[in-house]
């Protein structure tokens, strides 16, 4: 596909997005209004640091092919990365999914590719996407909100993505909701990841369906001894009543947190990303639930709340990649190419 040159957004406003995630990389090149062209999916090859490297810069020279756009044309390249980055040396500085510490990403793709580079958390590059193109466009105070197999936060402050010292500002999957709780990836007790995300509320059914009680699940497509998220999502949707529990119990916890970091950041808009924020999804009726039993308890939540709006996400199919993209036209890095 030829992007018309007559485009409004003109010459080199194209940057190209690229999505890496523990088991794949997505790519596309994103222009001034958001519209992805030349969108490319390929496997992560974990092998080594060098390999996934070089499987991202074939993905963005796939997704430069697709879009029949010469390098020359894009301003440059913005990736969302799993962990914990730091943006102004451009190093990954880990990534326990990529099997990455420490990896030179900004210098090795300049010095591959050509083009300038930023990098982010892809977490912050969800909301950053949001912010430019999506359910935040044109809010200068946003909480968004990535709901999957993990549960993080990050907040645009006054139209700037707060970081923190070191990155970590919004990390609220990993705060403690329950002293006695179940044990976390991270290492703690009762996060709230290890409470209300994906693989959480397949395992409160696992459980409760190996202590004896009946639930529809066990008659579903797809039930074996592994049990996935998207089984007690369908169960309840069937009206069984194991998984409308364990959703309403995700959603009790989910919305604590919504209440506390509306009351941290007065945002205008709350907005869900992430798998799990799908529209029909009945985590956000369950999160909406929980916030209906918040809301008269707290006069202050309640005056909050009246300047805030809980969304879902406006980007869906392509978040991942516009996000990346934002995260290069949010940086102001974007200038320097940065050659070893
Ligand atoms: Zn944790």
């Amino acid at each position: 596909m030829k992007l018309d040159s007559s485009n409004p957004t003109g010459n080199g406003r194209w940057v190209v997005g690229v999505d890496v995630g523990g088991t794949k990389i997505a790519a596309g090149v994103v222009g001034a209004n958001g519209q992805v062209q030349g969108r490319v999916k390929l496997p992560t090859d974990t092998s080594r640091p060098e390999m996934t490297l070089q499987a991202i810069a074939h993905a963005v020279k796939e997704a430069l092919q697709g879009a029949g756009l010469e390098a020359s044309r894009v301003n440059g390249i913005g990736l969302g990365i799993p962990g914990k980055v730091d943006p102004a040396t451009g190093v990954s500085l880990l990534a326990v999914n990529l099997g990455w510490q420490d990896v030179p990403v900004k210098s090795w793709l300049e010095n591959q590719l050509n083009l300038p580079c930023a990098i982010e958390n892809d977490v912050a590059a969800g909301a950053l996407g949001e912010s430019l193109y999506g359910a935040g466009k044109g809010l200068e105070n946003l909480v968004y909100i990535s709901l999957g197999t993990g549960i993080a936060a990050r907040v645009i402050i006054e139209g700037r993505l707060y970081r923190g010292s070191s990155g970590l500002a919004g990390e609220i999957g990993h705060i403690s909701f329950d002293p006695n709780g179940p044990v976390c990836r991270c290492g703690g007790t009762g996060c709230l990841e290890a409470l209300a995300a994906g693989p959480a509320l397949a395992q409160q059914a696992e459980a409760a369906l190996q202590a004896g009680r009946s639930s529809l699940i066990r008659e579903l497509p797809g039930y074996g001894p592994k049990l996935s998220s998207e089984l007690v999502f369908e169960a309840a949707s069937q009206g069984d009543t194991l998984a409308n529990e364990i959703i309403t119990g995700a959603g009790s916890h989910l919305a604590y947190a919504i209440y506390m970091l509306a009351m941290s950041f007065n945002p205008q808009a709350i907005i869900l990303g992430g798998g799990l924020s799908q529209a029909g999804n009945p985590l956000i009726a369950a999160i909406e639930t929980g916030l209906a039993q918040w809301i008269p308890r707290s006069p202050i939540f309640r005056e909050v709340m009246r300047q805030t709006t809980l969304k879902t996400a406006g980007l869906t199919r392509d978040a991942g990649i516009v996000g990346a993209a934002a995260v290069f036209n949010a940086t102001g890095l974007n200038q320097t190419l940065n050659h070893k």
